[in-house]
C-alpha cells in the first residue's frame, strides 16, 4: 500500500529506533530528563527562540501556546481554514474561554496587514479584547503553500502594533523554510512563538516542539503539566526527535516527489491539481463525475491512500517512506482508476 494520507505515517527507522533504546532517561517533570533536555536546546537554536517545550502533539503545542498568551473570555484572530479554527475540537473555547474571530486569508491563506487592524478588538465595558493573532505555515488547507517570511513580517507587525502577541502554527515550518530556500528563523523572527511538528515530515513517531521566550517557555510548561502533557522518562521519545531534527534537509526530497506526482496526475485532463509548494498535492476530482468517496475507495483497491479534504478534493501528502519509484506507481494506478 502506497499511503499517502499524511505525512504523520511515517514510522521511526532504525536509527531512530536505536536512538529511543539507548537515549539516557530521568523524569522530566523534575526536568532530569537529559535527551528531552538536550532536544529541548538544539530545538531552540534551529528556530532561534531563547527556549522551547518538548509537547506529545502539534495540538497541545497550539493550545498551550494560546492558552499562555491570552486572558480567559479574550479574542483570537485565526484565518478561516487554519488547522486551529478546524482541526482542534475547538480547543481555543474548550480549553480556555476564547473566542474565534476569524479572517478570511485568501488563496495562500495569509491575512493582511489591514485585516488584523480591521478585526482587532480594543477592551472597554462590551468588548473582551484582541488577546493573540494566531497564524500557519505551511497553510495545511491551502494545499501545503509555502508563506514569505515578509509575508509573515507584515502581517505579525500589525499584530505586534497593537500589542497582540503572535502565535506560529508552524507545524510544517520547516517544509516552508525549505520550499522557499531560507533559513527557518527568517519566519520565526516575527512572532513571539511557534509550534512545529517532529512527527510529521521530519519522520519522528512521536512529539512537537513549541518555542519562545524564557518567560513564555517557563509559563508553557505549567500549562503543557495543567493539559496533562507533564511526561516522565520520555527521553525514549526525544532520542527520535533529536534524529528528526536532522532530517530538514530531506524535506526537499518530498517536495520533488510532491512535484512529480502532481505532474503525472496533471496529465489527465479530468483532474485539476494545484501546483504543489511543499509535500502536499490537492486534487480536485469535480470533472470526472464520480465523487471523492468512491474514487478514493478505488485508489485504496488500486493500492494507493488519499484523504478527502473537501466536497471534490483529495489531498495526497508525499514523506520519507515513500520513494520516487512509489509515486511513479501511485500515478499509475489513479490513472487505471479514472480510465
Ligand atoms: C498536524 C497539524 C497540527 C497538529 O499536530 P498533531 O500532532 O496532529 O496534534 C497543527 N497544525 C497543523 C497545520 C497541522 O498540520
Amino acid at each position: 500500500m502506497i499511503d499517502l494520507r499524511s505525512d504523520t505515517v511515517t514510522t521511526p527507522d532504525d536509527e531512530m529506533r536505536e536512538a529511543s533504546r539507548t537515549a539516557a532517561v530521568g523524569d522530566d517533570v523534575y526536568g532530569e530528563d537529559p535527551t528531552v533536555n538536550d532536544l529541548e536546546r538544539r530545538a531552540a537554536e534551529a528556530v532561534g527562540k531563547e527556549a522551547t517545550l518538548f509537547v506529545p502533539t502539534g495540538t497541545m503545542g497550539n493550545q498551550v501556546a494560546a492558552r499562555v498568551h491570552t486572558e480567559h473570555g479574550q479574542e483570537v484572530l485565526a484565518e478561516r481554514e487554519s488547522h486551529v479554527v478546524k482541526y482542534e475540537l475547538g480547543g481555543l473555547a474548550q480549553h480556555s474561554g476564547l473566542q474565534v474571530r476569524m479572517l478570511d486569508g485568501g488563496p495562500r491563506g495569509i491575512p493582511t496587514p489591514e485585516q488584523v487592524d480591521e478585526e482587532y478588538v480594543e477592551e472597554d465595558a462590551h468588548r473582551p479584547g484582541t488577546g493573540l493573532l494566531c497564524l500557519e505555515n505551511t497553510h495545511n488547507s491551502k494545499g501545503g503553500v509555502a508563506i514569505a517570511p515578509e509575508k509573515v513580517a507584515d502581517t505579525a507587525r500589525a499584530a505586534h502594533d497593537l500589542d497582540v502577541p503572535v502565535h506560529l502554527d508552524g507545524a510544517r515550518v520547516f517544509n516552508a523554510a525549505v520550499a522557499l530556500d531560507v533559513p527557518v528563523t527568517e519566519i520565526t523572527d516575527h512572532v513571539d512563538s511557534v509550534m512545529f511538528c517532529l512527527s510529521k515530515g521530519l519522520g519522528a513517531p512521536i512529539g512537537s516542539i513549541l518555542a519562545g521566550s524564557e518567560e513564555f517557555v517557563s509559563r508553557a510548561r505549567r500549562t503543557r503539566k495543567l493539559f496533562g502533557g507533564g511526561m516522565r522518562q520520555v527521553g525514549v521519545i526525544a532520542g527520535p526527535g533529536q534524529c528528526a531534527l536532522e532530517n530538514v534537509a530531506d524535506l526537499a526530497t518530498d517536495h520533488e516527489h510532491a512535484r512529480l506526482l502532481a505532474a503525472g496526475l496533471a496529465e489527465r485532463p479530468e483532474l485539476a491539481v494545484q501546483e504543489p509548494e511543499t509535500n502536499i498535492v490537492l486534487v480536485d476530482v469535480a470533472e470526472t463525475g464520480t465523487d471523492v468517496e468512491t474514487i478514493l475507495e478505488r485508489c485504496r483497491e488500486a493500492g494507493v491512500l488519499g484523504t478527502k479534504f473537501g466536497p471534490t478534493t483529495i489531498r495526497f501528502c508525499t514523506h520519507r517512506d515513500v520513494d520516487r519509484g512509489d509515486i511513479e506507481a501511485a500515478v499509475d494506478a489513479v490513472a487505471g482508476v479514472l480510465a
